[in-house]
């Protein structure tokens, strides 16, 4: 199969993509998080190209992309207010929301769940899309599975050259994690995943939030889990990554007692001149901590190179999105983290 690369910013882009939707092919779609593989979230038989594609997990339920809010009704029922004042104030935009679904969608698309994830992206050549094939998109993230995120479609290039029929290239991706899932399927909204919508931003909508323990905790294999996504390894390099945490000196220290010929160092862009000779490579600035968020997963695969041994890997503090990017870099590194003011 060749696979065509279309650019956002041509004319026809949006009615070529469509059509190929509409007609049960892949499309990788361009948002603000990052690159979704898309295909008919209604038709079982795309869908299933999505799965294979990826190599992804049967029981790992994708989302339902929609250009307008109110197009949540056709697949969800027994929506919350709550749904509605969360689209009011961030769709379009990185917000997913688990809802009850409707016997519309398909099992495969839900992984034989009875809850559906509905998201609006904040991308116009993707709206378009999805209005123009008139079915809404089932999309994860286009990486092959376990891998780090696609977050330019020259990944997607590289991970799916030749398997899939067409790549929307939109540019970099604004966010540069995955959005922010919310169940609303439950007494409580329950926060599943991180990202560019905070835990903050939630709580001001929502005035209540569990933070789900998969956020911070790994989960167990054979564990009945909210976001079956959660369980799996994610994200990952080839070799292991640890995150050494403390203060920029200590953790330098630490580091670079450490250090071997064919580890390399993740780092802010501030701590670059700490480990020269290190081989270490920036993500972004701690200072401005959605550089980070944009930089991640780009970093990830940079490092995704089976001749590197070990990477000590840096990681923001505090919360808003620094909760997403710890959360993402947590699951790269199975959760392994050291903290250099207390281990030497
Ligand atoms: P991805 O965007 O590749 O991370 O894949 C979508 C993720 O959305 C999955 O891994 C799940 O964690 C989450 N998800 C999708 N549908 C549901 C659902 N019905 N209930 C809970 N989580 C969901
Ligand atoms: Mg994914």
């Amino acid at each position: 199969m060749r696979t065509l690369m279309l650019s956002a910013n041509e004319l026809n882009t949006a009615k070529i993509a469509a059509d190929i939707i509409k007609n049960g092919g892949l499309v990788a779609i361009p948002t603000e998080t990052v690159y979704g593989l898309g295909a008919n979230g209604l038709d079982e038989s795309a869908v299933a190209k999505i799965f294979e594609a990826k190599g992804r997990p049967q029981d790992n339920p994708l989302i339902l992309h929609v250009s307008r809010t109110e197009d949540i009704e056709k697949f969800c029922h027994s929506i919350p207010q709550a749904a509605y004042a969360l689209a009011e104030a961030f769709w379009p935009g990185p917000l997913t929301m688990v809802l009850p679904a409707r016997d519309t969608v398909p099992k495969r698309t839900t992984a034989g769940l009875d809850t559906v994830a509905v998201r609006c992206p904040d991308c116009a050549i993707t709206r378009d899309i999805i209005a123009l094939s008139g079915v809404p998109i089932a999309a994860p993230s286009a990486n092959i599975s376990g891998k780090p995120s696609t977050t330019t479609a020259q990944h997607v290039h590289h991970d799916h050259d030749g398997r899939i029929d067409a790549i929307v290239d939109g540019g970099p991706c604004r966010v540069g994690v995955e959005s922010t899932i919310v169940d609303l399927t439950d007494e409580r909204p329950r926060l599943l995943r991180p990202g560019g919508i905070t835990p903050q931003q939630l709580k001001a909508v929502l005035g209540d939030l569990v933070i789900d323990k998969a956020v911070t905790a790994s989960i167990d294999h054979d564990a009945v889990v909210k976001a079956p996504g959660m369980k799996y390894r994610h994200y990952a390099p080839a070799e292991p990554v640890v995150i050494v945490s403390g203060s920029r000196e200590k953790a330098a220290q630490y580091i670079r007692k450490h250090f071997e010929p064919g580890d390399r160092v993740l780092c802010f862009e501030e701590e670059l001149p700490l480990y020269e000779g290190c081989a270490p490579l920036s993500y972004g600035q701690e200072a401005d901590v959605d550089t980070l968020c944009a930089g991640l997963f780009a970093a990830l695969r940079e490092l995704d190179d089976p001749s590197i041994h070990q990477v000590y890997a840096r990681c923001p503090e505090g919360d808003g999105v620094a909760f997403a990017v710890q959360n993402r870099l947590k699951k790269a590194a199975a959760f392994h983290v050291i903290d250099a003011e207390v281990e030497v």
